[in-house]
């Protein structure tokens, strides 16, 4: 029986709710499709500050390194806002994707027909959005130096390289050929030299992938054109903070955060997790959302294990259960057959799987 090392991160906040959940539906789709999924557990965050006194302790980097797939949950609250910066479980969560090279992100945004009105978008602008983010994760104005803060006066640097943006271009790229075949790349340029260089070095990426058309928008109107017409987009490529918070607004078509999942990949070994944070305000309630978790899960499977069959089977399940009408509070207003708490719902889905 094939089997593989997972290394869980479930960290602040919902973060353990959500994991758990996970956790729960790859047993059950592992039991079914007879592979072996071994968890490791590793702290990062908030946690991680308080147990060892570091946001990121060695340990968990050298984990996650020999781990087929890092399955992740979120970091972050606000008892730990006024830390040193370095001290921060986000510092935690930054080092760790620089550490395992993870330079793309990818955030799928697709809408479930049964949650339409969820959004708070008209259902004719978003019945039938499908497109991709491709984010770059580990360059940009997050990581640029210098970075000061005298009490003053205030900079940050966004910086990126030739090879940096080359190579996410081909991320982008690649992807666009196994779907619809655009690329639209996100920038500022307009006013920042540093988008000039990611606009001319993304023309020259393309070169080499004829079949892609690719078009330009300023991150402005990207952000304006994504609610007007969401379905113009394909593959969108974009930089560390562009991406931030286009993904963000895009999450929003499907009506709640707590639906978008993402993976991290590039370097050593993938990280898959939710788009949303530690959720602070609902933590502890039992009534998070753990979809996003649960669909990241199936993510870390189709593109870390290549147990593709697995990947769908937790996709078409969530679309059942969904279908239903089994809802998370987040969700509750929406054709609701039933108010499920997390682990309600996340139970659900694991015995369909486990049932069909
Ligand atoms: P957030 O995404 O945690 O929460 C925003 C809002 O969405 C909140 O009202 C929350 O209750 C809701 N929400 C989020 N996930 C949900 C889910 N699964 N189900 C139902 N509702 C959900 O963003 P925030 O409040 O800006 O940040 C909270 C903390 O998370 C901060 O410390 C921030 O730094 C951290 N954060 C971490 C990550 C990460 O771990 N990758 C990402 C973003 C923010």
């Amino acid at each position: 029986m094939k089997s593989y090392d997972i290394a869980v991160i479930k960290g602040d906040g919902i973060g353990p709710e959500i994991v758990d959940e996970a956790i729960k539906v790859l047993d059950a789709v592992s039991k079914k499709e007879n592979f072996g999924l071994n968890y490791k557990e590793f702290l990062m965050g908030g946690c991680a500050y308080e147990a060892v006194g570091t946001p990121i302790p060695d340990i968990t980097i050298e984990g996650c390194k020999v781990s087929d797939a890092v399955l992740f949950g979120s970091i972050g609250g606000y008892k730990w806002d006024n830390l040193p910066r370095e001290m921060k479980p986000e510092s935690g969560l930054l080092k760790l994707r620089k550490e395992l090279g993870l330079f793309a992100n990818l955030r799928p945004v697709s809408v479930f027909d049964e949650l339409i009105e969820a959004s708070s978008m008209k259902a004719e602008v978003i019945k039938g959005v499908d497109l991709l983010v491709v984010r770059e994760l580990t360059g940009g104005i997050y990581f640029g130096e210098p970075r000061v803060n005298d009490g003053q006066r205030a900079y940050n640097t966004m910086v990126y390289t030739r090879d940096e943006i080359i190579r996410i271009a081909k991320v982008a790229f690649e992807s666009a050929m196994k779907r619809r075949k655009k690329v639209c790349s996100v920038d500022k340029a307009n006013v920042l030299e540093v988008s000039r260089l990611w606009r001319a070095v993304v023309e020259e990426v393309a070169v080499d992938y004829p079949e892609v058309e690719l078009t330009h928008m300023f991150v402005d109107n990207a952000s304006m054109q994504l609610v007007r017409d969401p379905k113009q987009f394909d593959v969108i490529l974009t930089g560390n903070i562009f991406g931030d918070i286009l993904s963000d607004e895009a999450s929003m078509m499907t009506g709640s955060i707590g639906l978008l999942p993402s993976s991290s990949i590039g370097g050593i070994v993938g990280l898959y997790e939710p788009i949303h944070g530690s959720a602070p305000d609902i933590a502890g309630q039992g009534i998070a959302n753990p979809l996003a978790t649960i669909l990241s899960a199936s993510m870390m499977l189709r593109f870390s294990l290549g147990e593709t069959k697995a990947a769908d089977i937790i996709d078409d399940t969530i679309k059942d259960v969904l279908h239903d009408g089994y809802r998370t509070p987040d969700l509750a207003k929406y054709h609701a057959k039933e108010v499920c708490s997390t682990s309600e719902i996340g139970s659900i889905i694991a015995q369909r799987i486990l049932r069909a």
